[in-house]
């Protein structure tokens, strides 16, 4: 088979793998039916997925028009697994999971200098691997940095960035030969969205936390800007008269809605308040606090929503503790002034760590199809 033979069958299969992942479940004649290829493409094609184990046969229906029966595959979900990390600011964490995107194993350190970390790492990643049958398709990790070009560490407010070269280095040759990516963690949190609604294009995720930022996924692309450094929603400036932000520029949201700067505002009120679970066990008696931070959330949102028309700006992060009562104040405050779009707003609803989710489904989507 020449080089241009074994591209075109790649493409068929992974247009195969895509449609089986649509519908669940199809049969070598509904294959046929929705690719145009002819019985003996799809067969073989077929054959070799479920050779290589990312099909599996699963039952058999019976065809109307022939009365024939036909043999149903789907994906086989122990076929191949994706390791990926979460490099957050105090924790790392690192997950093996199969095509179902269900977590088969795990690991978690405390987040240290670079190049410890990665060697920490480059170890789970190989001991993950070393188990038998585990067929690895793609290594991604997720970092709290600006990520360049998916391969460069840029800069970061939350970790100290020394040594990001080797790091990247190390772990992109941990497996050789397996796909690599390295991503920011924000849009890692956006693509982990799509996992639930394979119509979700355009959304925007929105992760208040110690910082405020944003991950973009616009037509399912990931929008970084020209060197990665899209969305940084916590500096999207909501007030001209407002504090000076550590950017430089003025009325900032992170220095208004981040959660230290919520506890620091809790603070003033009440001096008995040191950290955030004290004001989400008294939400009653914050609840002005909470209308306040809820409206400079909506003044961003319908930003974001002007700038970008999403079909849904979801929050994530630990100010999603404050419960639905916040949610409910969000959207009370935004709904009304987004007249030009319509926008859903919505708490996060992924299981498990979102951001090695996320990296999952995007290697899944960058690899498989
Ligand atoms: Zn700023």
């Amino acid at each position: 088979m020449n080089h241009g033979q074994q591209l075109i069958k790649e493409n068929n299969e992974k247009l195969l793998f895509k449609l089986v992942r649509e519908h669940t479940t199809l049969s070598r004649a509904d294959l046929k039916r929705l690719t145009g290829l002819s019985p003996t493409t799809v067969s073989s094609l077929a054959d070799d997925l479920i050779a290589k184990g990312l099909f599996i046969e699963t039952g058999i229906k019976e065809v109307k028009s022939s009365g024939r029966k036909a043999t149903l595959m789907e994906i086989k979900p122990d076929g191949g697994y994706f390791i990926c990390a979460d490099v957050g600011k105090k924790i790392t964490t690192v997950e093996c999971l199969d095509l179902n995107f269900k977590v088969t194993r795990h690991f978690e350190t405390e987040t240290t200098n670079l190049l410890t970390l990665a060697e920490k790492i480059k170890n789970t990643i190989l001991s993950f691997a070393s188990k038998p049958d585990t067929n690895v398709i793609g290594v991604v990790i997720g970092v709290s940095a600006i990520v360049k070009h998916s391969r460069i560490i840029s800069s970061s407010s939350l970790l100290n960035t020394e040594g990001a070269d080797e790091f990247v280095e190390i772990l992109s040759t941990a497996l050789e030969g397996v796909p690599f990516y390295l991503q920011s963690d924000s849009n890692m949190k956006a693509y982990a969205e799509t996992i639930q609604d394979k119509n979700l294009k355009d959304i925007i995720s929105i992760d208040i936390d110690d910082g405020v930022g944003a991950g973009i996924l616009l037509k399912g692309r990931i929008f970084s800007g020209h060197d990665g450094a899209a969305g940084e929603f916590g500096h999207m400036s909501i007030d001209i008269n407002g504090p000076v932000c550590t950017c430089g520029n003025k009325g900032c949201l992170e220095p208004m809605i981040s959660i230290p700067a919520i506890v620091k505002r809790a603070h003033e009120l009440d001096p008995s308040i040191e950290n955030f679970s004290q004001i989400v066990c008294n939400t009653d008696k914050f609840h002005g606090l909470i209308c306040e931070i809820a409206e400079y959330l909506s003044y961003g949102i319908i930003n974001l929503a002007n700038l970008f028309n999403p079909q849904e700006i979801v929050i994530i992060g630990p100010i999603t503790r404050l419960g639905d009562t916040f949610l409910e104040h969000v959207r009370e405050f935004t709904y009304p002034r987004l007249t030009l779009n319509q926008a859903k707003i919505s708490y996060s609803t992924v299981p498990g760590n979102p951001v090695t989710v996320g990296c999952a489904k995007y290697a899944f989507d960058h690899i498989l199809i």
